[in-house]
């Protein structure tokens, strides 16, 4: 099979049972019988990654053949699917020992801030990842990982991932990059030298909010094998209905994500004008910081903007007709919310005036709607 990744799309996952299926089938079953005790059967196929098929909790061919596919959307050999893209954040932290330090994004997802604040034993320290000094400086004797997002919530800031790898050969680091704004489509980050990649799989990679799922990719096989581990006995694996939803959803990335990334530029670009709007962050736009380096990291600006609003935050989310008044992003459907008081309520109010998260800030997810009702609906909401 060639490289082009709108063919990966739609092929990678071919399926073959004999029985000459165009989709991959749901494969219910919890476990497989062995014709002789200890001869498990599947060896040969490669969505078992050569394991064979003993057990759904351990590995399913649904499963296996959403984890073939997204390793190959990821330029990758192996991918292993959690229940959610919070599970795969566990999953991986695990195969860390308990004096190994961790470098975090300062403005990583809020349910990743929440985690490492509370359930994380390993001592970390939140860093501003778009600044490679002050990254360095933290990096200590016993430091193992480093955890990035690229580009980062609520604020769409952009680290460079190949100085970032750089950084983490010269240290002997783990370095992760959480691509779930941008989807394997708009970037891969083992391409640019991260050993992992996270995706919250309920965004854009499923793409229709019906379900919660994530992945880590990775080309290690160490790296590979202790996260299936994790996985098979921290037991948070997705279902095998959930699995073919995904590679359903997943056919049409590149072109949900083509519309959703023009809409946003013609929104971004709408509301760069708008008296009413203060500040709008649009890697896509000149003004943001890293608008070069998106060019160059980025294969487009995503469908994610932030802004700051001169306005009652609240009543122009209510005002909101189209736009859906919910939290999650990277869908079909264009979603509005304030992150001070949703996504990023559980994060501490130091941290987000910190950050620059207050309740002016609105965070909008662009789907696939007709983009001149979407700037309508904005505009009345603006009035
Ligand atoms: C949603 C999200 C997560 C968590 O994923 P779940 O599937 O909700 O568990 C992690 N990172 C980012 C950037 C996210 O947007």
């Amino acid at each position: 099979m060639n490289n082009l990744f709108s063919t990966n799309l739609i092929h990678a996952s071919k399926h073959d049972d004999g029985t000459g299926t165009v989709t991959t089938p749901i494969y219910l079953s919890s476990t497989y019988s062995q014709k002789t005790p200890g001869l498990v059967p599947g060896k040969n196929d490669p969505n078992s990654f050569g394991n064979g098929w003993l057990y759904s909790r351990l590995l399913n061919p649904t499963r296996g053949s959403l984890e073939k596919t997204l390793a190959t959307l990821e330029y990758a050999k192996y991918a292993v699917t959690f229940s959610s893209g919070m599970a795969t954040l566990n999953a991986i932290i695990s195969i860390l020992d308990i004096n190994d330090h961790i470098l975090c994004s300062d403005d990583a997802y809020g349910g990743t801030q929440y985690y490492m604040n509370n359930y994380v034993s390993n001592k970390f320290n939140m860093v501003d990842m778009t600044n490679l000094e002050l990254l360095e400086k933290n990096i200590h004797k016993n430091t193992k990982l480093i955890w990035i997002e690229s580009i980062t919530n609520p604020l769409l800031k952009i680290p460079n991932i190949k100085n970032i790898s750089k950084l983490a050969k010269k240290y002997n680091l783990i370095l992760v990059v959480d691509s779930t704004f941008m989807s394997p489509y708009l970037q891969n980050p083992i391409k640019l030298g991260a050993d992992i990649v996270v995706h919250s799989i309920t965004k854009y990679i499923n793409g229709h909010s019906d379900l919660i799922m994530g992945a880590a990719i990775t080309n290690s096989n160490d790296i590979y094998l202790k996260l299936r581990n994790s996985s098979i006995y921290l037991g948070a694996v997705p279902s095998a209905f959930d699995s073919y939803l995904v590679l359903r959803g997943l056919k049409t990335l590149e072109v949900r994500m083509d519309k959703q990334c023009q809409n946003a530029i013609n929104i971004a670009n709408y509301l760069n004008n708008h008296p009413k709007i203060q500040k709008i962050i649009y890697p896509g736009l000149k003004s943001h910081p890293q608008y070069e380096l998106a060019k160059l990291q980025q294969h487009k600006f995503g469908a994610m903007i932030s802004f700051y609003i001169n306005d009652n935050p609240i009543k122009f989310l209510e005002k909101l007709k189209i736009f859906t008044l919910a939290v999650s992003l990277g869908a079909v459907e264009s979603l509005a919310e304030c992150p001070f008081l949703m996504t990023h309520a559980n994060v501490s109010p130091k941290d987000c005036e910190k950050l620059n998260i207050n309740i002016n800030l609105i965070r909008l997810s662009i789907g696939i709607e007709n983009v001149q009702d979407l700037i309508d609906d904005l505009k009345q909401a603006l009035e």
